[in-house]
Order: structure tokens, then C-alpha cells, then sequence
């Protein structure tokens, strides 16, 4: 890959990039519309990512090339405009410039920038949140500023929320920022505190997008949202992590059935993430895998953020012997499922998923195996 990249720069540019940075995708492992809500949620970095390569120039423009994108969108540095249309991607590093002084930290004037990715977009990998920080810790080296990894994830985050305008929560860039080989990322969302759970060896996970996306995915996410903060208003909690299951159970009659409902996956999940850091300690693959299918069909029956192909693809990953559990990985409504299986699951045993798949919806998902891999880092250039 970084070879790749060189050379692309060399060829687009005509010279070589000085500073070169990595920042991983994520899958969010369990904890499902926990972290608005205070709770923990587990996350993983995977082994595909976004590269960035930078060199500095002198005459203060800023040039920005892909390898997802035809030509060079060449900007100056006197001002940070919203792009659109072909260029709105270039949003990504011009908010992550925009966030920097937000946090007291230097900008760099003029440079080329390239990205590169074999981190598929859109997929509910987290390609944003990639190149944010991998654009961050260019932008970083650029101008000699070492901040911690908290701050690069803020900036992330800030970027994404206040420039290209995508109200996320704390997890793509947290895990982006915070992943470890061989670990998961936890992430405790009322610190926000980050740390690392080991992922037992022998331990794989496969990612089925289905490419649906519901129509209505903004407004039903914000349903839940006040549904979930209607049920803590009720029960005299700001968050509904300061619930607990008996709590909600004991409400029932005094919440409406939809608060009742969401309340009651949140609650319950934020126990499934404890307890499955607790098996993932124990190197208990199985109670995982029960609780990733339990978290799974909490969404369906209680959060009501599943679809039909969703949960086709759980049902048949979960009557696969090698698969340990499966859900429905981000927000919902569409998007991808995530399996935990053995290193028995194979290419055999995903084609037969997807072939089922395709005969139910007339499409083929995309079908992916990720490792867990290393956060953010500047690359050795
Ligand atoms: P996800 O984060 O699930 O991949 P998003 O819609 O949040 O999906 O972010 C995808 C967007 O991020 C792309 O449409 C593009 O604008 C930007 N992006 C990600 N990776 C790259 C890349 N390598 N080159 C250019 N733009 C990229
Ligand atoms: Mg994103």
C-alpha cells in the first residue's frame, strides 16, 4: 500500500511526500445506540484503512488528490469553503483543518495531499473517520505538533460533526484513534474513556453489507433518540445509563410502549457490553457469540432498527456451525451484519450465505473478512 501511494504521489505531484499516515476502519463490535446514551460500546480497528501522504509547499496552495477521485481540487490557503458536488469529499481534510484551532492547535499552510484507501466506503467501516485521522496526523507532523491520541480523535470527531455536518457519536474515530492488534476497543462514552480488551486468538469476524440503506434512516434515528430521552426523563435519570434492567422492567406501565421498548434495549445492552468484556477476558468465544446474537435480536423486537435483510443474514450466519453469533453492526436500518465465527468459516461457507441472500433479495452482499488491526500512526515515510 505505501508503495502504492508514493508512487501515486510521484505521479500526480512529480516529487515525493515527506510525512505519511495511516488511520484504520472500525466495526462496532456490541453496543447498539449505547454512547448517546451514555454507555459502553465495543469496537474493533480493522487491518484495511486510509493512507494519507503530504508534502509542504512553499507558494500556499493546497492541492488535494485520491485515488477515489479524478483530478486535483487545488484550494488556497486563505479560507476553508464547504465544497460540493465531485470535490465534497476534500470536506473530510478541510474540516479536520477547520478543527484545529478549535483545540489551540497550528495549521498548516500550503501542501499536496493524496489518499489512498482498501477500506471500501460507505460499507459502515468508517472510511470518514479514517481520513480524518489520518489526515490529522499529517497535518500534525506538518507543522511539528505531537498532541495525544484523545485530541486527534476530538479533532476527528469535531471535523465530522461541525464540518461535513454528520451528527456522530464518539465510536468511529475513538476506535479509529484507540485500536490494537488482537484487541478490542472499549469505549466507557460518559469520559469519554478509551482502553483495550484482548481479542482471544482464534477469533475472526466477516462483514455482509447488504448496500440497503432506509429511506427515513435520519428521522427514525432521531426518533429513537427522543424516545430514548423521553424514557430517561421518566424515570428521573438524564441518561439512561444511570438505569438499570430491574428499573426499566419496574416502569412498564408508567412508560409509553415505544420508550419502554428502547429504553429497555439500551439498558439490557449495556450489560451484554460488560458481559461481553468479562467472556472476552475468560477467552469464552461462545457467551461472545451468544451475546452478539442476543444484542442482535434486541434491536429486532425492542430498538426496532433492524430490517428484513438484517436479520435474514443473522438467522442464516447463526445456523452455521462455525459462526459464533451475529448482529447488525452500526446504526441500523439497513447497513451490514457482523459475524464472530472460528477459523472454520471460510469462503465456502459465506458464498452459501450470500448465495441464500441473493436468492431471497436479488442482489449478492458484499461479503468481507477483517482482521483486527493497529489505530492511527504516522508511517515511516
Ligand atoms: P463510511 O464512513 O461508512 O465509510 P461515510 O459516508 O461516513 O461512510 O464516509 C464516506 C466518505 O468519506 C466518502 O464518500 C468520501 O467522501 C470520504 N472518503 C473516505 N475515504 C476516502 C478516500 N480514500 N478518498 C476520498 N474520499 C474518501
Ligand atoms: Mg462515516
Amino acid at each position: 500500500m505505501k508503495t502504492a501511494l508514493v508512487n501515486a504521489f510521484r505521479a500526480t505531484f512529480g516529487r515525493a511526500p515527506e510525512i505519511i499516515a495511516r488511520a484504520p476502519g472500525r466495526i462496532e463490535f456490541i453496543g447498539n445506540h449505547t454512547d448517546y446514551n451514555g454507555g459502553t460500546v465495543l469496537g474493533a480497528a480493522i487491518d484495511r484503512g486510509v493512507w494519507v501522504a503530504l508534502a509542504k509547499r512553499a507558494d500556499g496552495q493546497r492541492r488535494f488528490a485520491s485515488d477515489q477521485r479524478e483530478g486535483v481540487v487545488a484550494l488556497s490557503s486563505d479560507g476553508l469553503a464547504r465544497q460540493a458536488g465531485a470535490q465534497s469529499w476534500v470536506n473530510y481534510p478541510l474540516g479536520v483543518l477547520a478543527a484545529l484551532p478549535v483545540f489551540s492547535l497550528r495549521v498548516p499552510a500550503g501542501f499536496d495531499y493524496f489518499a489512498m484507501s482498501d477500506l471500501p466506503t460507505g460499507a459502515g467501516l468508517s472510511s470518514s473517520a479514517a481520513i480524518e485521522l489520518a489526515s490529522g496526523l499529517v497535518f500534525l507532523a506538518a507543522t511539528h505538533q505531537t498532541p495525544s491520541r484523545e485530541t486527534l480523535v476530538n479533532v476527528g470527531q469535531y471535523a465530522e460533526n461541525h464540518f461535513v455536518g454528520v451528527p456522530c457519536g464518539i465510536l468511529d474515530q475513538g476506535v479509529s484513534g484507540f485500536g490494537r492488534r488482537d484487541h478490542l476497543v472499549q469505549i466507557d462514552c460518559r469520559g469519554p474513556r478509551f482502553s483495550t480488551v484482548p481479542l482471544p486468538a482464534g477469533a475472526h469476524c466477516w462483514i455482509f453489507n447488504t448496500h440497503t440503506k432506509h429511506a427515513l434512516v435520519d428521522g427514525l434515528y432521531a426518533a429513537r433518540h427522543g424516545e430514548c430521552m423521553l424514557a430517561a426523563k421518566t424515570l428521573g435519570v438524564v441518561l439512561l445509563v444511570e438505569a438499570t434492567p430491574a428499573t426499566v422492567l419496574a416502569a412498564e406501565h408508567t412508560l409509553a410502549p415505544a420508550p419502554f421498548k428502547r429504553a429497555r434495549h439500551v439498558v439490557e445492552e449495556i450489560s451484554r457490553v460488560e458481559q461481553a468484556g468479562a467472556a472476552l477476558r475468560a477467552g469464552d468465544l461462545a457467551t461472545v457469540g451468544t451475546l452478539l446474537t442476543a444484542s442482535h435480536r434486541s434491536s429486532q423486537a425492542l430498538f426496532e432498527n433492524s430490517t428484513a435483510e438484517l436479520d435474514f443474514l443473522v438467522d442464516h450466519l447463526v445456523a452455521t456451525p462455525p459462526v459464533w453469533g451475529a448482529r447488525l453492526t452500526g446504526g441500523g436500518f439497513g447497513g451490514a451484519v457482523m459475524a464472530l465465527t472460528s477459523g472454520d468459516f471460510g469462503d465456502t461457507q459465506a458464498k452459501a450465505v450470500a448465495a441464500a441472500y441473493e436468492k431471497k433479495f436479488g442482489a449478492w452482499p458484499d461479503v468481507l473478512p477483517v482482521e483486527t488491526g493497529d489505530g492511527a500512526a504516522l508511517v515511516a515515510v
